[in-house]
């Protein structure tokens, strides 16, 4: 299995696996995807549905990346998903399940990992790759991340621990959720520094920019990242989407739909992979909240990034985007795999003018008929509305992205044909909204009792470069 940009010039040589997992980025700024997607039939999809009910999640884990990994040998990919995956790290050892909501929707429960949020399943992989592929190199890592939320403590949660791999993150000081900010902050590990600089996200972000774009400085001290744009990421998550179809039907012929709260089109993008991979999904909803660049694109055909003071700060703040990092995956992919024409699009049109238009191609035209997309968009009242329903009918409580996604899901659900909603948090990473809607705190998992009277690591930059750099020196080389 080789890899190939979504900027990349016909007949350039694909690279490796183990190569883009260290990468991220492809050096024309394009991102990462198979040469081609592998194809499964029917008697591979009746091994896996075996294969997840006699040895459950990491099992079928390793039989999905396989067809996407071939420089690892399978036997370390098996310790490698058995390590990622299992009843140490996650609270419930199917890892995934799935539960029946109501009038034909289900909800795949992504948040039984370290920090209660959907990108646990990703990272927690990422993890054990890294490790892997250091040690196998020689090698080490320095992540240099920025965060508002979960993507931060995900990553600290999945590299804590890892051999080889040191985690820089900054954080807006103050910005995030009290829980979230105990989450990171009570990590005790020398390899996890956290940052809280005096600024906004953006300003973290420009910061990450800056130090990683002082090429000396970042081969000096290793720099990499783990943001979405990596694929190990995209294709981890590829297995969930397996997982809860085959938790969801009895046979192989069963078409179930999902329906996917986006911000970066990281989640919904690897249910498009899985589609193609000939998983037997009929639609694809897409949700957004107040944010909704990809809801208008699915909907006008008319791609526009939006401006930070365009830019919603909504009760589902994970969501709160103007560009969706990942959506040029989908792009290539719609556009018949023309790196010439992304290039256009995505390194000309959108830098200069800030949006592009595919209303009148025929691409356009077949895209709900050859990839099952359609999508929708809601709004704090929507979620509050459908959080407060989700617990009065059904006595299940969901967080706000969650609800974002079950309420536009009502809105698509077809007789005969389940639809599964995947759920992105725990209600309790969103306190506030959950008390607003309902009136009562979420329950609190024992394993984040206390959270929030563990002593704290964080040290405090300004919105300098050199005073991040001077710091990650300082740690790196061992000064005190
Ligand atoms: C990251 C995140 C999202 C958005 O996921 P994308 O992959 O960026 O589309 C939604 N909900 C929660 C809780 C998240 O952490």
């Amino acid at each position: 299995m080789r890899y190939v940009s979504t900027r990349g010039l016909p007949g350039q040589l694909g690279k490796g696996f183990c190569d883009i997992l260290l990468e991220g980025l492809a050096p024309d700024g394009g991102l990462y995807l198979p040469e081609q997607y592998p194809v499964v039939d029917t008697a591979t999809l009746q091994r896996w549905r075996a294969l997840l009910a006699d040895e459950g999640y990491a099992a079928l884990a390793h039989a999905v990346l396989s067809l996407f990994i071939d420089d690892i040998p399978s036997d370390d990919l098996r310790g490698i998903c058995e390590r990622a995956y299992n009843d140490t790290v996650f609270s419930d050892p199917a890892i995934v399940p799935v539960t029946r909501l109501s009038d034909g929707i289900w909800l795949a429960h992504l948040s039984n990992g370290p920090t209660a949020a959907f990108k646990d399943l990703a990272m927690q992989l990422l993890g054990q790759l890294f490790e892997y592929e250091l040690a196998r190199r020689g090698t080490e890592l320095t992540i240099l991340g920025a965060t508002s939320g979960d993507t931060g403590s995900a990553a600290e949660y999945a590299m804590r621990g890892r051999r080889g791999v040191r985690v820089f993150m900054l954080t807006p000081a103050g910005r995030m959720t009290p829980f979230q900010q105990a989450q990171m902050f009570s990590i005790d590990d020398p390899a996890i520094v956290n940052i809280a600089i005096d600024g906004v996200f953006d300003d973290c972000q420009d910061l990450v920019k800056d130090v990683a774009g002082d090429l000396d400085f970042k081969q000096r001290y290793h720099l990499g990242a783990v943001n979405s744009i990596n694929w190990a990421r995209l294709v981890a998550q590829v297995v969930y989407y397996v997982a809860a179809w085959l938790r969801v039907t009895t046979t192989d012929a069963e078409r179930v739909s999902f329906c996917v709260p986006t911000g970066n089109f990281g989640n919904i993008c690897a249910g498009h992979v899985a589609r193609q991979l000939g998983l037997p999904i009929d639609t694809l909803v897409l949700a957004t909240n107040e944010n909704n660049v990809l809801d208008e694109f699915f909907r006008t055909g008319v791609y526009r990034v939006r401006s930070a003071a365009e830019t919603h700060e909504t009760s589902s703040p994970s969501m709160d985007i103007s560009k969706a990092s990942n959506f040029e995956r989908f792009a290539f992919d719609l556009l018949g795999r023309d790196g010439e024409r992304i290039r256009e699009l995505f390194g000309v049109q959108l830098p200069q003018r800030g949006w592009f238009d595919l209303s009148d191609t025929r691409e356009f035209a077949a895209l709900r008929e050859r990839y099952g997309f359609v999508s929708d968009s809601s709004t704090h009242a929507d979620r509050l509305a459908t959080i407060a329903a989700t617990w009065h009918e059904h006595h299940v409580l969901i967080d706000p992205h969650t609800a974002d996604g079950v309420g536009v899901a009502r809105r698509f659900v077809e007789p005969e044909v389940p639809m599964i909603v995947t759920e992105t948090a725990l209600p309790v990473k969103f306190a506030a909204t959950i008390v607003e809607a309902i009136g009562v705190e979420p329950p609190r998992p024992a394993a984040f009792l206390g959270l929030e009277d563990l002593p704290r690591r964080v040290i405090s930059l300004p919105r300098d470069p050199e005073a991040l750099k001077s710091l990650i020196a300082d740690v790196v080389d061992g000064r005190p």
